[in-house]
């Protein structure tokens, strides 16, 4: 049963609260990043002015920077009545430190007590290993209902859905514990798709180049499959990067290790689901599958899987399982490297949209972090068990993607003429994804 949340105040990266409050009063919506772009350069250039933003002193914005903005005065009033700079706290910051990257956990309380993660993954550039950067795991919900049969957060069940706000908040934190993420992934607690409103409010303010400025093809939403959802993230999000969970290529297995997804040819809808995905958006799909020593990992399932995705214009990411508490429950165990190896050499004998060897990548990132158990599936766990491996470096895989021709819908990308321009107005575009999940 998901809690009914009481909040009382609201989130100033609330785009969707923010405009509606504007809205009420008369102010125009174009105002809402120009708040936006006041804070984050306050953020980024005059840390020393936040301490004048805190409620209810949105009057400190009176500078005469904020002046330049025009940003009428019946503006400052609402957010001084309504919002704050932020709504939930930072209670723990965790370190993880291998070599030169440095990964981190913020566990974050909401007002009313709810409590997430997000992680902060280091990642090294695959084109030029110079250059680093960071990526961001943000959680969309409190626990989750698909409750994936290897996954710690499964195990909680769905608590909450986080609002809009509080999902942008998330990159708010990030910020001020002086981490400016230049990717972002929905792959922490939560389905993004089961909050797909308060997901796409969030959206408006972290690819708005006025609020967390990173570009709308550096996000990946992660799903399982909320299949009416899919095909809608193509037409409202289109430059947003999709990955599916598929983690069996038949029903039957993927109902064990995904128990929700239950019901009469789910699998088969799932799969239409994507082309109807592709075909609208035009995008490859990343194909997240992890794997469970002796339990999805055999020739057999790999060959089927191949044929599954014969044709299809997506690409593989095979995920060795990491041990957690959930999976602990069924026995799993990581995969041997062999079957990591006969999986990827099985699929690459199937071909893509193009008639090219399907691409099939084999994770190499999931013990990043896990010393602070942030580490792909381990989000929500409480157990301080520790891990001795030394993680190894990270490579992105978004190379891979951003080589990939992208082909041109014909079909109008978002339905709502007037949203499309709002997001046109305040999105700044561009190629590429990063890929790296969990769920
Ligand atoms: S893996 Fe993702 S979708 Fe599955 S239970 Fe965990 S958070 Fe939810």
């Amino acid at each position: 049963m998901v809690r009914r949340r009481e909040l009382a105040v609201k989130s100033v990266w609330d785009y969707l609260q923010l405009s509606e409050a504007f809205q009420l009063h008369g102010v125009k919506l174009s105002k809402v990043p120009r708040v936006w772009q006041y804070i984050t350069s306050c953020l980024l250039d005059h840390p020393e002015r936040l301490a004048l933003l805190e409620r209810p002193c949105f009057d400190g914005m009176l500078d005469e920077e904020f002046r330049q903005l025009q940003i009428p005065k019946k503006a400052v009033e609402i957010l001084n009545r309504e919002f704050v700079l932020s709504t939930s706290l930072v209670l723990e910051e965790q370190r993880s430190v291998s070599g030169t990257q440095s990964h981190k956990k913020l566990l974050i309380r909401m007002q009313d007590g709810s409590e997430v993660e997000s992680v902060l993954i280091h990642m090294m550039s695959h084109q030029n290993p110079l250059e680093d950067y960071y990526t961001i795991c943000v959680s969309s919900q409190v626990g989750c209902r698909m409750k994936c049969s290897f996954c710690a957060t499964g195990m909680l069940g769905l608590q909450a859905d986080l609002t809009a706000g509080e999902i942008a908040e998330q990159i708010y934190h990030a910020w001020r514990a002086g981490v400016q993420p230049r990717n972002l992934v929905f792959m922490g607690m939560g389905e993004p798709l089961d909050n797909y409103e308060q997901v796409k409010g969030a959206l408006e303010t972290i690819c708005s180049f006025a609020g967390f400025k990173i570009a709308p093809g550096r996000i990946s939403l992660s799903t399982v499959g909320v299949i009416h959802r899919i095909p809608q993230v193509a037409v409202d999000l289109p430059k947003i990067r999709l990955a599916l969970s598929l983690h069996a290529p038949n029903q039957k297995l993927r109902e064990e290790i995904i128990p929700s997804a239950k019901g009469d040819r789910y699998l088969e809808r799932l799969m239409e689901s994507i082309d109807k995905y592709i075909e609208i958006s035009g995008n490859m799909v990343m194909i997240e599958y992890i794997v469970l020593g002796g339990v999805n990992d055999s020739k057999a399932i790999a060959e089927e899987l191949g044929r599954l995705l014969d044709g299809k214009q997506v690409f593989v990411n095979l995920i060795p399982y990491n041990p957690t508490v959930a999976g602990e429950r069924f026995d799993f165990e990581a995969p041997s490297s062999e079957s990591l190896t006969s999986m990827q050499n099985i699929l690459s004998q199937f071909q893509d949209h193009l008639g090219r060897r399907l691409r099939v990548t084999i994770r190499k990132s999931t013990v990043a972090g896990r010393d602070i158990d942030a580490a792909c599936g381990q989000l929500a766990l409480v157990s301080k068990q520790k891990n001795s491996k030394e993680p190894r470096s990270l490579i992105d895989i978004e190379d891979i993607v951003q080589s990939e021709s992208v082909k041109k819908s014909s079909i109008p990308i978002v339905r709502n003429q007037r949203r499309l321009s709002k997001l046109l107005l305040i999105h700044t575009f561009a190629p590429g994804c990063c890929l790296l999940s969990v769920c």
